[in-house]
């Protein structure tokens, strides 16, 4: 079976597509580059450089593939406010794009990478799929838009779809050819910036002053390689003209301070910080409620915090 993995050259992307051609798959690639990386893509893959709304690339790129995962897009927060169109035009009109075209080539089989920023702020916690989807910013509206088109296409026209929306990602994998990392420029992540704090550029302590037990906010982080696997149960109970929303995260939160302390216990020394005001946009606190993941993707996720650190640190080559 082909798939399509398109932003097969990003962080999660190329994980997906080293553990699907770990597993037997044959996998096609569409990615134009603008924020993936060419030693990202896997040499079994069949690549093409491409965007989403580039017809021909598109075309090319879905030939002889039986479904989709969709990881492309942008997905940073803080530029989509910047750059509210660009996020619209790449992530929603690119998607569109995709579903035309798959509807023409007749693939009926999608899984696709949405996000907990479809929520927005939501006050009761954990956060379940019936939780009232209200973004706060361009991103999140963009993950949203196109979580509604893809259960429109669904009941329209058939598709088999499953919308997986994360919550915090962390963690890699140590493929055959290395580790696939996070390479974000800039970083806004929490962890990478941890584990690449020096005394002369300290990592910022977004807000100490939070209504949490230490003063610092909370988030749910899931391993990358957890997280690719729920794609791959979910490509396999895809059911016909069926739209399934699904939140994948740990099912619990842990602090900024913790996730500190993770850091800082896997280095050995103290990680140099100063504590700042809140990031424009931040809520308090993001927890997933995942028993819909259980309950539909029998998927537990089997690696904490201190396995998403170590690996992150791996990664870039740190301690
Ligand atoms: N954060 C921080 N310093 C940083 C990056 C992030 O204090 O350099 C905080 C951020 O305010 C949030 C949490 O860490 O509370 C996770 O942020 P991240 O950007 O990793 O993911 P987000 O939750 O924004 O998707």
């Amino acid at each position: 079976m082909r798939i399509l993995v398109t932003g097969g050259a990003g962080y999660i992307g190329a994980t997906a597509v080293d553990v699907l051609i770990s597993q037997g798959f044959a996998v096609s690639i569409l990615d134009d580059l603008s924020t993936g990386h060419l030693d990202a893509v896997h040499p079994s893959a069949s690549f093409i450089e491409g965007s989403l709304l580039d017809s021909s690339s598109l075309s090319r790129a879905l030939r002889n593939c039986e479904a989709v995962i969709h990881f492309g897009g942008k997905s940073l927060v803080g530029e989509s406010v910047e750059k509210p169109d660009l996020y619209w035009n790449v992530n929603v009109l690119g998607t569109r794009a995709l579903l035309d075209e798959m509807q023409k080539q007749s693939i009926t089989q999608l899984v696709f990478s949405s996000s907990a920023a479809t929520y927005g702020a939501p006050t009761e916690m954990p956060i379940s799929e019936l939780a009232q989807a209200k973004p706060t910013n361009p991103y999140g509206v963009t993950k949203l838009a196109i979580d509604e088109m893809i259960a429109q296409q669904s009941s329209n026209f058939d598709l088999s779809a499953i919308s997986l929306r994360y919550f915090n990602v962390a963690g890699a994998l140590e493929s055959s050819r290395g580790w696939i990392s996070e390479r974000h420029n800039p970083e806004t992540h929490l962890i990478p910036n941890l584990l690449k704090s020096t005394d002369s550029s300290p990592v910022k302590i977004f807000g100490t002053d939070w209504p949490t037990p230490d003063g610092t906010a909370i988030r749910d982080y899931v391993h990358v390689v957890d997280l690719v696997e729920a794609h791959i149960t979910a490509l396999k109970v895809l059911e016909k003209g069926k739209h399934t929303i699904i939140n994948l995260g740990s099912g619990r939160g842990y602090s900024v301070r913790e996730v500190l302390n993770s850091a800082s216990s896997y280095l050995g020394r103290p990680i140099p910080h100063v504590d700042t005001t809140r990031r424009p946009g931040d809520p308090v606190s993001l927890i997933a409620d995942i028993s819909r993941a259980k309950e539909v993707l029998a998927w537990v996720p089997r690696r904490d915090i201190s396995s998403m650190v170590a690996d992150t640190a791996k990664s870039f080559e740190i301690a």
